[in-house]
Order: C-alpha cells, then structure tokens, then sequence
C-alpha cells in the first residue's frame, strides 16, 4: 500500500467527526504484514474535556428516554452494524491481524449482544413498591449513572467496545470511549455508524494513548463509571486513580485459564477444545485454555495428540494486503506487535531455561508480521513463571497432576479467576469442580463459548464487575430509594 492510500482516521465527539486537539497522528500498523493500515489522532487532553463536555450534554435527555426508544435506536444501530459487517470484519482482520472468518463472526456477535441489550434495557426495574413503615411508601428507582467511560484493549476492539457500550445505552448512560491505539480502527467506524442513529453526545470516541487520554478519563470527576478491559497494571492504575475520587470501576482483567482433563474425559473433545480454546486469537484471549492440567491416565496420550493438532494449524495472513477475505483455512493470525510477539517469545525462552519441555513451537514464523508457532510446552513446575504469568500468545502448558485432587489445587493455585474448564464424563466430578473452581466462569466439556445473556466477568486479579447479561446492566445503573410519606 503507497502511503498516499493509509487513511486518516478522525474521533467522533457531539456527534461530530473531528481531529484531535493536538493534530498529531500515530500510524496503526498492520501485524500480519507490518503495514501502515491508517493514521489514528493521539489525542490530548483538550480531546478527553471536549468529550466529557458532549457526554455531559446529552446525559440528562438520553437518560430520560424511555426503555423502548433506547431499545429502538440499539435495535437501529445492530441493523447499522449488519449492513456494514463485511465492512467492519475487514477493518478487524487487518488492525488486529484476525482470520477474516473470524472477524466476520466477531463482528456478528457484537450485532446480537446490542439485540439482548435493547431487550434488556426494557426489563429494567427496582424491587416492588410497597409500606415498610405504617405511613410511608417506598419505592425503589433504577437511574442511569450519567457519563461512563470506558476503555479497552486491542484483542477484540469491536467486540469489547461493545460489550461496554451495549449495557450501558440500555442503562440511559453516555459514553466516552478510548479504544487501544493499537486497533482503533473498528471503534472509530463504529461511532461514524452510531452517529446516524443516536443523539449527538450519546457515544464519544477519542483515540490516543492511556496516558494523557485514558488517564484523563479516569480523572474527569463528571466519569461517574470507569470500565476497563486491560492487563492487570492498568486495572490497578485506573482503580488507583479513580479510587482517589471514589469513582466507580469495572475491571475485566488478565486470565490464566485452567483447562482440567481428568482419566475419564474424551480425548478427542478435549484436543479441539484446547486447539480452538488455547489458541483462538492467537491465543490473545482473557480467557485462554492456556494451562493443561491433565490426570496420569490421559497426560501422555494428551500431550501426544496435542502435538499432533498444534503442528497441523494452519497459520497464516489473515486478511491478504488488499484487505479482503484471505485464505478460507487460516486458523492462526499474528499476535499483536513485534514487542508482545517478543514478550511471547521470552517467557518461552525462560520457561525452558527453567526445565520445561518446549514440545513444539517457540519460534517465529516467517521473517514478515509478528506470528508465532503454536507453542506446547511440557512439564513446567507449578511455581514457573510460565504457569502463573499471563503470555498471551498462542502458547499452551500441559502439567501432570498426581490426581484429581491435586489437578483442583493447582487450578486454583493462582492470583486470577476469571475461567477455566473442566473436562470429564463424570457428573459427580463435573459438579465439585464446578463448585471448587474460583473463577467467574465454569466450562464443563468446552473452553471459552460466549452468551450474551450469561455473565463474563473474574475474581481476584481479574477484576470486578461484569459483562454481558443483566448483570452488567445492574453496573451500569444505581438504585435510589424513594419514600413517601402518606400524611
Ligand atoms: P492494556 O492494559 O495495556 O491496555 C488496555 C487499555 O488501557 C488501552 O486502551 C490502553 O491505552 C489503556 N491504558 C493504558 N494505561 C492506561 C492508564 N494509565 N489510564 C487509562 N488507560 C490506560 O491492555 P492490552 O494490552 O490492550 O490488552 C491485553 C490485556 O487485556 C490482557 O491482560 C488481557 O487479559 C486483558 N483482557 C481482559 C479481558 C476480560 O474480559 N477480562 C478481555 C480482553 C482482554
């Protein structure tokens, strides 16, 4: 591509399409070709108070829409997004470095979790109005919070954009939003789209890096919610930093999922789930079946399949130059940069520095984009780095629990919660694991399948709050007690 042709993209405030305060651009690279794709203002300061001034603006009228016309303009804005999803899953492939087939089905499911939120917005409600004192009523209002804003990552910028902004237009809130300067491309897009069919001010992007544009969110005393979907450092920082004006935070953070296969589990089964649950996004997941612990009777037969299926991924350019479809069997896109695919390399360098088995893997591939070979690492201690740090790459350990038991204390053995599975043909097993697993989310026979009517969200170091389902529409809104006086 001649630099003539990258595009400039532009942020979207008050229902206008703007350059940044600053006028500086960054270049978005391509990962899988290391092409500019398109130049991203970085935005400042004066960006984050112009978009707070807008989201203010429009606070008091969007929050007093009723159910239905909220539902009616998510309903429009998910038709928006199907009309224009070849468009976007294009824009995701080249940005994030995707399959283009599964760009195309992220981009669908952001269509379908906007559809649950405009339904849900309508099923609002606090508990039942009734007497608790002889001469009082009371009665319970579920009310918007006023400005969120909300910041996300670059692993799934459409999907997790979406994930923030759906329960919150269905909660009456507006909207500031930084996409990561990584992959700002689909999130800019979006609110071009959104701007046909939401009020000016409702949905605000600024793009731009975490500090000053981030930050400055987090600082606006107007942000009465702060939502993040980010690395574990950057949950602390904003929690720290919103903590100081005791700002509301929603945290979806890292993972270090534990995938569970006891004696008696479908070997088969369990070899797909770890390929499409390990290695989805090239591994890039918060939720990635990243750490095989496998019972004495299945480890060796396991690990050996594994190899096997790891070996035969198909890895590949998504996207091709052109951006257009690219090759229908590409399974594996690159990672992100060349500093995670160099971060990714690392904790396997150290991981077998340590005594691991690097099985397969653990290298480049090919000299253009930032790919990286499936990567199956054998026998590392519970205590290595590689178990208990998240590498968010396409990398996948496999340790030998002496028994089941022991399989559950080191699933739990870490400082995240956010998923894990388990994978076994015994009810009895399936529902004490269930039971003893801390993570917020439980797989049983499967790694990673989302709902939009089911929660997403994990304990400990993973954060609070949560995504998709109701639950996430009770974040996006407080309760007010009412009470009336009879006299
Ligand atoms: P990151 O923390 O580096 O960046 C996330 C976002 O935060 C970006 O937009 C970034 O610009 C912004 N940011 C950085 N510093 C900031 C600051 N001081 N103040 C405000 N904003 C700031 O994360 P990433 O590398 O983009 O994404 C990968 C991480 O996201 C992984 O740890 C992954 O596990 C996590 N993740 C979690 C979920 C989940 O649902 N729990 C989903 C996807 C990704």
């Amino acid at each position: 591509m001649s630099t003539t042709e990258v595009p400039t993209l532009k942020n979207v405030v008050g229902g206008e399409i703007v350059d940044a305060t600053t006028g500086e651009l960054e270049d978005v690279l391509d990962p899988a070709t290391e092409e500019v794709v398109a130049r991203a203002p970085l935005g400042g300061p004066a960006d984050v108070l112009r978009a707070v001034d807008a989201a203010s603006a429009a606070a008091r009228d969007w929050g007093r829409t009723t159910p239905k016309d909220r539902a009616t303009a998510m309903l429009a804005l998910a038709d928006a997004l199907d009309a224009h999803e070849g468009e976007l899953a294009d824009l995701e492939s080249r940005d994030a470095g995707k399959p283009r087939g599964a760009a195309l089905e992220e981009v669908q499911s952001c269509s379908d979790h906007l559809r649950f939120f405009a339904g849900a917005a309508r099923t609002l409600n606090g508990q039942a109005a009734g007497e608790y004192s002889p001469d009082h009523t009371s009665l319970i209002r579920r009310e918007p919070l006023g400005v969120v804003g909300q910041i996300t990552p670059w692993n799934y910028p459409l999907a997790m954009a979406m994930w923030k902004i759906g329960p919150a237009l269905a909660g009456g809130n507006t909207i500031v939003l930084k996409p990561s300067e990584l992959t700002p491309l689909t999130t800019v897009r979006l609110a071009e789209i959104a701007r046909e069919v939401l009020p000016p001010g409702v949905l605000n992007v600024v793009t731009g890096h975490g500090v000053p544009v981030g930050s400055g969110i987090v600082d606006d005393r107007r942000v009465r919610l702060v939502s993040l979907t980010g690395s574990v450092a950057t949950g602390r920082r904003i929690a720290a930093a919103a903590g100081e004006r005791l700002a509301i935070t929603h945290l979806e953070l890292g993972g270090k999922a534990p995938v569970v296969v006891l004696d008696d589990a479908d070997l088969d089964a369990v070899v797909e789930g770890i390929k499409v649950g390990g290695l989805y996004n090239a591994g890039q997941d918060c939720t990635a079946g990243c750490r095989v612990i496998a019972t004495p009777g299945i480890h060796d037969r396991l690990v050996e399949a594994l190899v096997a299926a790891f070996e035969g991924v198909v890895v590949g350019e998504p996207g091709g130059t052109d951006g257009g479809p690219g090759p229908d069997d590409v399974e594996l896109g690159p990672v992100i940069s060349a500093a995670q695919r160099d971060k990714v390399l690392g904790f396997v360098d150290r991981a077998a520095d340590a005594g691991a088995q690097v099985l397969t893997g653990g290298g480049r591939v090919g000299e253009r984009g930032f790919f990286v070979a499936p990567t199956l690492i054998a026998g590392p201690a519970q205590d290595s780095e590689i178990v208990q740090k998240e590498v968010f790459g396409p990398v996948v350990t496999v340790q030998r629990a002496a028994d089941a038991d022991e399989a559950l204390t080191w699933a739990n053995d870490t400082v995240y919660g956010l998923a894990s599975s388990v994978w076994t043909r015994d009810v009895g097993a399936a529902m004490r694991f269930s039971r003893e697993l801390h993570f917020g989310c439980v797989w049983v026979n499967d790694h990673m399948p989302y709902l939009s009517e089911m929660p997403h969200g994990g304990f400990g170091d993973s954060g609070h709050g949560k995504d998709l389902s109701v639950y996430s529409l009770e974040d996006y809104t407080r309760i007010k007690h009412v009470m009336i006086s009879l006299d």
